[in-house]
């Protein structure tokens, strides 16, 4: 049974001035990748850090900011466990933060247990911090991650000597680096660099060890990659459509989907619709999309609730699905009558998606046809993303063998969803097709999710 894991966002600033102001607003730009906590660590002559349950803006006290002096810090926001982690080592005082999943945690825990080691819960972010230090040096303990680490992870860690950030050598969760003038920032996503007035650099390569400092980013080393395995649910759905990932934009890769969606509906000659429009907010792409490639026209048919969280990175079910329902609401003006093609990213339940049919036919839509930019998904992810279990993904109930080979198993399965959900119809992107609108090689993907092929090397 897949537990909920937590999906976060890291941030990192290294500066010739105080430098929590532009943390703090650094993981304010991602709080979208996780609400449940927060949290900051400067360095000034040792570790300051604070640690939050909630949102940064509603976390962090004007106390908390003048404490946490010093020119470089990290930062994190997460939906799982409290982050950034301080320790004194004989690496130094230090503190770390990441994004992604330990899949070997357990057994790594009972190693160190019978080693001598201790935890304070067995987090991730423990396994991490014990392996580093096991280390004589920084770089050698962050190069044996690769080694005893199965899963993914992005890692910021926190020292005298400056910020140290790496990637997994597959390089599952992004991380990118920017900088203005002597700025030097390393994030989760560019949005945070970008809305800091900062230059994006370059994405940290898959293995690559790198050191922020005073004089810039060095490369203190860079692992042997055996293949890329990027999570495409970052373009489809995780980041935020104003960020470059891996040098694709997000909005780029939405939109493409979305034609990919609409062209699949114009080969087949399919649907005669008046409207297409979007599930907010990470429909937007998909539909805006679908409208290039169909000329169909674009209206919004649900109003978005700003002040409402993401509805998947909420921690338990009942959280989730009172989100959803808080978080969108019918435009009945632009339903009433109409024949609607409505754009989402993904369908894991069914619940909320099924929601949005009734309403929009509760509001007197004629028709309603679901577009799915990313293909069903049969298996949860094993890497950092929270998904459900398996026995919780509507496609699997319909192919418990996890296994669709061919275009009849997919339209049998859309037929399949449709009926459960009460729409007119409902069509995903294939695996192929996804892969051909991104761009992106599919050897350089993950793609668990929907062929349930871990992406490791033995
Ligand atoms: S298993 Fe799925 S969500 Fe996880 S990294 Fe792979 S594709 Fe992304």
């Amino acid at each position: 049974m897949k537990e909920v894991r937590d999906n976060c966002g890291i941030f990192g600033l290294y500066s010739q001035f105080p430098a929590v102001f532009d943390i703090y607003n650094g993981i304010d730009f991602l709080q979208h990748r996780g609400q449940e906590y927060c949290g900051i660590a400067t360095y000034d002559q040792h570790v300051r850090q604070v640690t939050h349950h909630g949102k940064v803006g509603n976390s962090f006290t004007e106390q908390d900011l003048l404490y946490l002096t010093g020119n470089w810090g990290i930062g994190h926001v997460s939906l799982w466990e409290r982050q950034p982690m301080a320790w004194q080592s004989r690496l130094g005082n230090i503190s770390l933060a990441f994004s992604g999943n330990v899949i070997n945690a357990d057994e790594m825990i009972a190693a160190m247990k019978d080693q001598g080691h201790s935890f304070y819960r067995g987090y991730n972010i423990e396994v991490i911090a014990k392996t580093i230090m096991e280390a004589d040096d920084m770089v050698t303990g962050i190069a044996a991650l690769a080694e005893r680490i199965k899963g993914a992870y992005s890692l910021v860690v926190l020292a005298a000597e400056g910020i140290y950030a790496t990637r997994d050598v597959y390089g599952f969760r992004p991380l990118i680096l920017g900088k203005n003038g002597t700025r030097f920032a390393v994030s989760s996503e560019s949005r945070a660099i970008q809305n800091l007035d900062m230059d994006i650099v370059r994405d940290v390569r898959p293995g690559e060890i790198v050191l922020i400092n005073a004089e810039g980013f060095h490369t203190l080393k860079q692992l042997p990659s055996p293949r890329k395995a990027h999570c495409p649910f970052e373009w489809a759905y995780t980041a935020s459509i104003d960020s470059i990932i891996d040098g694709l934009y997000v909005q780029e890769a939405r939109n493409h989907l979305g034609q990919a969606l609409a062209q699949r509906d114009i080969d087949e000659k399919d649907v005669e619709v008046d409207i297409v429009a979007p599930v907010p907010m990470s429909g937007i792409g998909h539909a805006l999309g679908y409208h290039q490639r169909s000329q169909i026209r674009y209206q919004d048919v649900f109003l978005y609730n700003r002040y409402a969280d993401r509805s998947y990175t909420q921690s338990s079910q009942i959280a989730r699905e009172k989100m959803a329902k808080r978080k969108i609401s019918v435009l009945k003006y632009a339903v009433e009558g109409k024949r609607i093609v409505i754009c989402d990213d993904s369908i894991v339940r069914g619940t909320q998606i099924q929601d949005k049919v009734r309403d929009l036919k509760k509001a007197g839509a004629k028709e309603v046809h679901v577009r799915i930019a990313c293909p069903p998904l049969l298996y949860p992810c094993d890497f950092g993303v929270s998904t459900r279990t398996m026995e919780e993904l509507a496609a699997r109930q319909c192919f418990p063998s996890g296994n669709i080979s061919c275009i009849d198993d997919l339209r049998k399965l859309e037929d399949w969803i449709a009926g459960q959900i009460d729409a007119d119809s409902v069509k995903y992107n294939s695996i192929d097709a996804f892969v051909t609108a991104i761009g992106i090689p599919r050897g350089d993907l993950c793609l668990k999710c929907w062929d349930g092929i871990r992406p490791l090397l033995p």
